[in-house]
């Protein structure tokens, strides 16, 4: 086997519509990383930005062999570009890094030390955010801790996905191929020796955040479904509260109307009240339920995680890594086809 021809540090950083960071993120992490005196890449992944966030990154991959550029078909969504970046990662160590320059990329040098050190994994624990609305940093707050108490993973409170990961950790989640990926969850679930380090987060420099409150509920769903069976087990503490109330309410409510003629709970509107609670709750667990389902029928339809429209910057011995999983069941004349576009693309 020839030998693998890599940078030391391997930096991911996704992209959508960033068009007014792209040049400051490369010109911040190049002097960060030009000070370790060591190899490094930069793997930017445009997550079908509708932007001029493609020209600016292609020009940079133009001036700068460092710099590897992968475009997506469309957008698949903040977790798939990381997991794009994370699967052309050749380096030692990977760190993951957000391009709004919210996450400082002065943090790395710190990060790289804990890693000399001898830690797998080193991820940035915020300390304070600044430029965010109250709601997004009272949820978020409240979010961590709640997925603290309910998983079986220990994912640390108040990170995100900046952090450093060392090639052991990258190749396992290299074939963690899960679709509704929750990523700094799944880090935490391979294990090895983890530590944090604590910053401030910055205000995102230009541009508007790309996570609205429906992408975040999102994600929230993915990290608690990915980890955590808690929503299905509260079922089953709701229907003994419920089914102790109902024993007790029996007795009581037949000796007030046999003995003190008392007719209690009587009258159409309580049945009807009682019924309408009872029909929430059960919706309310049902959409719980379906949210397992959901991701279920997505993990049985198999489909590869990402569609990679154009590549800049890569050897072209670097094949494009679709779902492996995926891959061998796929019959070969569909195979062969993949191959053929992946032999001829643009590198
Ligand atoms: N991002 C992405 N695809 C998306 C949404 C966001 O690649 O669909 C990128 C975005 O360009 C940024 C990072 O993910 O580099 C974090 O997004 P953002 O800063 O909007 O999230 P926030 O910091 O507000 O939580
Ligand atoms: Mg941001």
């Amino acid at each position: 086997m020839s030998e693998r021809v890599h940078p030391v540090f391997s930096i991911v950083a996704p992209i959508y519509n960033e068009e007014g960071n792209i040049d400051l993120l490369y010109e911040r992490i190049s002097q960060v990383m030009d000070s370790t005196g060591e190899s490094w890449e930069l793997i930017m992944v445009n997550d079908g930005s509708r932007d001029r966030s493609s020209v600016l990154m292609d020009a940079l991959a133009d001036r700068d062999p460092r710099i590897k550029c992968i475009h997506f078909a469309r957008n698949f969504g903040h977790q798939t570009a990381v997991t794009a970046g994370i699967d052309h990662a050749l380096g030692d160590a990977t760190i993951l890094i957000d391009a709004d320059l919210q996450d400082p990329p002065e943090l790395i040098l710190e990060m790289i030390e804990r890693w000399r050190a001898g830690y797998q994994v080193v991820y940035a624990v915020r300390e304070k955010r600044e430029g965010e609305s109250w709601f997004k940093e009272f949820s978020a707050k409240m979010f961590y801790r709640v997925m603290y108490r309910i998983t079986d993973v220990d994912i640390p409170v108040d990170t995100g996905d900046f952090r450093l990961m060392d090639r052991s950790v990258v190749e396992v989640l290299q074939h963690m191929r899960e679709h509704n990926r929750f990523i700094r969850g799944m880090t935490s679930w391979v294990g090895f020796k983890q530590t944090g380090v604590s910053y401030v987060r910055d205000a995102r420099h230009s541009g508007e955040t790309k996570y609205p409150l429906r992408k975040m509920i999102r994600f929230a769903m993915d990290g608690i479904t990915s980890f955590s069976y808690f929503p299905l087990q509260i079922m089953l503490y709701v229907s003994g509260i419920l089914g102790f109330l109902a024993l007790l309410a029996i007795p009581i409510v037949a000796i007030l109307r046999l003995f003190y003629g008392v007719d209690f709970f009587g009258g159409q509107a309580t049945t009807i009240i009682v019924v309408l609670l009872m029909s929430a709750f059960q919706l309310f667990f049902m959409f719980f339920l379906g949210q397992y389902v959901a991701r279920i029928y997505d993990e049985t339809r198999n489909r590869p995680l990402y569609v990679v429209a154009r590549r800049e910057g890569f050897s072209p011995q670097q094949p494009v890594p679709l779902a492996a999983h995926a891959r061998e069941n796929m019959p070969d004349a569909i195979e062969a086809e993949i191959e053929g576009a992946a032999a001829g693309e643009t590198v």
